[in-house]
């Protein structure tokens, strides 16, 4: 079904413009904890101890920028098990991250629903802000630390709780449904979240002829083709995804038409369009995995591609590279930074938090 209204915080004359943080980032000094900063040369024990790593990466990493990443490897794996933490990497890490640091790795939703089973007591969260805050969320009583609090998201910075409230005044009993690329203050207006993974299934849970989703516009347009279901949208979009025109797709058929495209649902619809596949990270690795196409376009964050390289390396990858400015603030130097000084920590008003919690694990109890 066509989408039946895309709304921006231009539709609402009265929009407040601010909104309190929820978040505030600590430092070592706060805690009082910093542990001293351990050498990082690269050493012929430092090469011995990082092999089998280097093994799960040589087909993306240079054999040349490998002592240079090394000593930090092994430097992040040995603190972490003095801090007994615990590092969630995102999908759109960097390999050097997402196969040599990570202990879970993953997309969004994922991530959500590992985070709930960690045992250790702080939660290192290689991503975005709002990634960091759904641990925290369902990790209340755990240290959640990001290496760089300024980490964000485009789609997360395009609106507010009071947005949503202002949407909830225009359609009122009209279900809102949050992708979980928001801050806990959206998350706390809404009724429920989703993730790329299962916003259709979230929007027929509802039962409901029309459901309000937000905030990215290209998503919501994808879910309204997948149900029959009235959505209401947000003009949200990913910085990243955006970017991505039919047009390049098409060139790369044109060039080799044999080659097999899949991408993401956060791109616009002349891109799905061209494609052969579209979902979520997740779905996409599982797709790659399975079909294991010679050659292959991935239409998303650049570093993914490198990651399913690195674990599939017959698969070869032609690949337009946009990367996200917000993932890449998290860099190997930073994560060695914030088990040292367990800065930054992410912190939400415990009223916004109780009420953020119940709209994820309203989805995560869906999912199960
Ligand atoms: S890739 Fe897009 S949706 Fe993901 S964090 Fe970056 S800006 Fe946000």
């Amino acid at each position: 079904m066509p989408i039946s209204g895309i709304y921006g915080p231009d539709d609402f004359a009265k929009r407040p413009q601010d909104h309190a943080p929820t978040t505030s980032p600590r430092t070592a000094s706060a805690r009082g904890a910093a542990l001293p900063m351990p050498s990082l040369e690269w050493t012929a024990e430092v090469e011995r101890a990082t092999a089998p790593l280097y093994e799960r990466v040589k087909d993306v990493i240079p054999p040349v920028e490998w002592p240079l990443m090394a000593p930090t490897i092994k430097a992040i794996n040995e603190l972490k098990r003095t801090r007994n933490a615990v590092i969630l990497a995102h999908n759109y890490q960097t390999p050097e991250i997402f196969h040599c640091v990570a202990d879970i790795g993953g997309d969004s939703l994922q991530l959500a629903v590992e985070a709930t089973k960690v045992k250790a007591d702080i939660i290192v969260q290689c991503g975005v802000h709002f990634m960091a805050e759904t641990s925290k969320l369902l990790n209340p009583d755990k240290t959640v630390l990001i290496p760089d609090s300024r980490a964000g998201c485009s789609l997360a910075a395009s609106i507010t709780g009071a947005d949503v409230r202002l949407l909830r005044e225009r359609f009122p009993g009209v279900p809102v449904v949050a992708y979980v690329n928001t801050s806990a203050e959206v998350k706390a207006e809404v009724d429920i979240c989703c993730t790329s993974s299962n916003a259709v299934q979230v929007v027929e849970s509802l039962g409901a002829p029309s459901v309000i989703f937000l905030p990215d516009q290209y998503l919501a347009r994808y879910v309204a083709s997948k149900t029959d279901v009235k959505i209401i949208a947000w003009k949200g979009a990913c910085e990243v995804h955006e970017r991505f025109t039919g047009e390049e797709l098409r060139a790369y058929r044109e060039a080799d038409p044999s080659v097999q495209i899949i991408a993401h649902p956060e791109c616009p619809p002349d891109v799905l369009a061209e494609a052969d596949f579209t979902g979520s990270t997740a779905h996409m690795i599982n797709w790659v995995r399975n079909t294991r196409p010679k050659r292959l376009v991935m239409i998303t964050e650049c570093s993914m591609a490198d990651n399913v390289r690195a674990e599939l390396p017959d698969v070869e990858m032609l690949r337009p590279c946009n990367l996200c400015p917000h993932m890449k603030r998290i860099t190997l130097s930073n994560i060695l930074d914030s088990l040292r000084t367990l800065g930054d920590e992410v912190t939400i008003d415990p009223a916004i938090a109780a009420r953020a919690r119940r709209s994820v694990e309203r989805m995560i109890n869906l999912k199960n």
